[in-house]
């Protein structure tokens, strides 16, 4: 199946594995987070992940423009914080020197009009990643309005979906959706691999649902309120990242909510177009709370989308019932 992959999504694959290495290597020492300027926190990981998954795509040949969230401008503006950085990226891209890795964090800093584009959060959900719990390394291309191919690696999500995002497993897990075909979830490490099924089961109770840990993100009581007024069995697992996406996928949760808690806020599109690309090819209905499919024309951010409704398809129609019924 690997064999069978498009050249560009195996290469996005090998980029993603590569970004998990160095990940887990900051991981297992002393990680350090620096605050940005909209009081989100990013460690020296985000950006040795974001220039190593640059340069493999580069040397693969398959770089177009990347429009990735971290910039390499406070490293330029700080020496020690660069070399740690440097120090990171060399876990995977050895004969890397500074200014090799502070140009390729800058040419994932672009900002074209419109797709065609990849994306990529090279930690999606950095606060999990300092907790030591979940969090995920999103690559996806754009094409149109569509995230045509995505590849997620999840390094503390257990392969075995009967285990709870709550359990860091060892072992860890890669999911991959081509432009066409299953999408497949692999072992970060042990080689194994198999094919998502797309959903075909009638939905059994209770109704898992997975939501945000950071309550900043999702109003939680409005996520309780809706799935009330569903009238069925319900346990929520929340969890850090992407890795939401990759359990409705993988039939772990049944459903995905995102009610925000400030209706300003623009999506970004990094946040999202892996886990979307992923659940769509298994079958999964993924809209905005208002129903309408994700928009991921313009880099800018998904400006005419208002939360997310990653569900089985046997439970989108109740959901939107039940949110235009202001439950
Ligand atoms: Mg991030």
């Amino acid at each position: 199946m690997i064999d069978a992959l498009e050249p560009t999504t195996a290469a996005a694959l090998a980029a993603v594995r590569a970004a998990c290495r160095v990940c887990r290597a900051v991981a297992s020492g002393a990680i350090e987070a620096v605050i940005k300027a909209d009081d989100s926190p990013v460690t020296i990981a985000d950006f040795a992940a974001q220039a190593v998954v640059l340069h493999e795509l580069q040397r693969a040949g398959a770089l177009t423009q990347l429009v990735g969230e971290e910039s390499a401008t406070e490293l330029r503006r700080d020496g020690r914080l660069a070399q740690a950085v440097l120090a990171a990226a060399r876990v995977a891209w050895t004969d890397a020197t500074v200014d090799d890795v502070l140009d390729a964090i800058d040419a994932g800093a672009q900002r074209p009009a419109a797709a065609p584009y990849w994306t990529l959060d090279p930690i999606d959900g950095t606060k999990g990643f300092l907790r030591r719990g979940q969090y995920a390394v999103c690559l996806a291309e754009v094409e149109g309005t569509t995230a045509v191919r995505g590849v997620m690696g999840c390094p503390n999500l257990a392969p075995d979906p009967s285990i709870p995002p709550d359990v860091v497993d060892a072992g860890g897990t890669l999911f991959v959706a081509d432009r066409e075909g299953p999408a497949l979830q692999l072992g970060l490490d042990d080689g194994s691999m198999l094919a998502l099924p797309t959903v075909a089961a009638a939905l059994s109770e209770p109704v898992l649902v997975t939501h945000s840990v950071e309550s900043g993100h999702t109003r939680v009581e409005g996520v309780a309120r809706v799935l009330a007024s569903l009238g069925r069995a319900h346990r929520t697992m929340p969890c850090d990242s992407q890795a939401k996406y990759a359990m409705v996928a993988r039939g772990q949760a049944h459903a995905y909510l995102r009610i925000p808690t400030n209706p300003e806020r623009v999506e970004m599109v990094w946040d999202h177009a892996a886990g979307v690309a992923l659940a769509t090819r298994t079958g999964m209905c993924v809209t905005d709370l208002r129903g309408r499919p994700f928009d991921f024309h313009s880099p800018a951010g998904l400006r005419d989308n208002f939360g997310i409704l990653c569900v089985h398809p046997e439970l989108h129609a109740p959901l939107l019932a039940a949110l235009a019924a202001g439950a």
